[in-house]
C-alpha cells in the first residue's frame, strides 16, 4: 500500500514542487494551504507522515503540531522553518515535532528525511516487552505513554524510539551517532543537538530530578548510558 504524506503549507509553488517529487517516489500526497484545514485532514485522513510549515493562515504550524500531539496523534511530523527564531521554537518548545528542515531546503534532503522517518516506523523492537518499569515510572510502549503517581505522561514516537533503544542497550554507552543512525536511519544527519533535545524531554518525563539524572546518564564526550 502507498504511504500517504500530508503537506500543510500555504506556498502554492512549494507544495506543487514537493507533490511532484513525492508522487515520483511512489507516495500518495494530500495537501492543505491552511492550518485549521490541515489539522482536520491530519486527524481524519491519518497520513503516514506530515510535512508542516510554521507560518500558515488559519492556525500556525506550531499550534497544529501541539494540538495533534495533545490528541495523541503520533504521526511523524517534519516542520518547515525559516531561519532564526522559528528553529529555536521547534527544537526548544515541547511541541512534539520529530524533525525539521530550514527553508530554503533541498528537495533531496527532505525526501531523505521522509524516507528515514517512514523506515523508522517499520523497525521492530523485538526484544522489548510492551511495558517497562523505570523507578516509579511505568512505560507503556504500545500507548506511547507512561504512568507516574497516577499521572499520565505522553511521549512522541521519536522519544519512545530513543528510550527503547537506550533500554535495549542497558548499561552500554550509546553514542549520539548510533542514536542518529538507528533512529533516523542515516549517519550524516547534521543536528546532534536534536538528539540532546529529545534526551532532555525524556529526562523531564522519567527522571525525578532531570538536572541530576539517575537513569539516562550522560557519558562525557560520547553519548548516553541507560540504567534502571
Ligand atoms: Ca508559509
Amino acid at each position: 500500500m502507498k504511504k500517504k504524506i500530508l503537506i500543510i503549507e500555504d506556498e502554492v509553488d512549494l507544495v506543487k514542487g514537493l507533490k511532484i517529487n513525492l508522487v515520483d517516489e511512489g507516495y500518495e500526497v494530500e495537501w492543505s494551504f491552511d492550518g485549521k484545514e490541515g489539522l482536520r485532514k491530519a486527524l481524519d485522513e491519518t497520513p503516514d507522515l506530515i510535512i508542516l510549515d510554521i507560518m500558515l493562515p488559519g492556525m500556525d504550524g506550531l499550534d497544529v503540531c501541539k494540538e495533534l500531539r495533545q490528541k495523541q496523534c503520533n504521526i511523524p511530523i517534519i516542520m518547515l522553518t525559516a531561519k532564526g527564531s522559528e528553529i529555536d521554537k521547534v527544537i526548544g518548545l515541547e511541541i512534539g515535532a520529530d524533525d525539521y528542515v530550514t527553508k530554503p531546503f533541498s528537495v533531496r534532503e527532505l525526501l531523505a528525511r521522509v524516507k528515514a522517518h517512514l523506515r523508522r516506523l517499520k523497525r521492530e523492537n523485538k526484544f522489548l516487552p510492551n511495558s517497562y518499569t523505570i523507578g516509579d515510572v511505568e512505560v507503556d510502549f504500545t500507548k506511547y505513554s507512561a504512568q507516574r503517581n497516577k499521572q499520565t505522561l505522553e511521549f512522541t514516537s521519536i522519544e519512545m524510539d530513543v528510550l527503547k533503544y537506550l533500554i535495549t542497550h542497558k548499561g552500554e554507552v550509546v553514542t549520539r551517532d548510533a542514536l542518529l543512525d538507528v533512529i533516523w536511519g542515516y549517519k550524516s544527519y547534521p543536528m546532534t543537538r536534536t538528539i540532546d533535545n529529545h534526551i532532555l524531554k525524556l529526562r523531564k518525563k522519567i527522571e525525578h530530578d532531570p538536572a541530576h539524572p539517575k537513569h539516562i546518564l550522560s557519558v562525557y564526550g560520547s553519548g548516553y548510558r541507560f540504567v534502571d
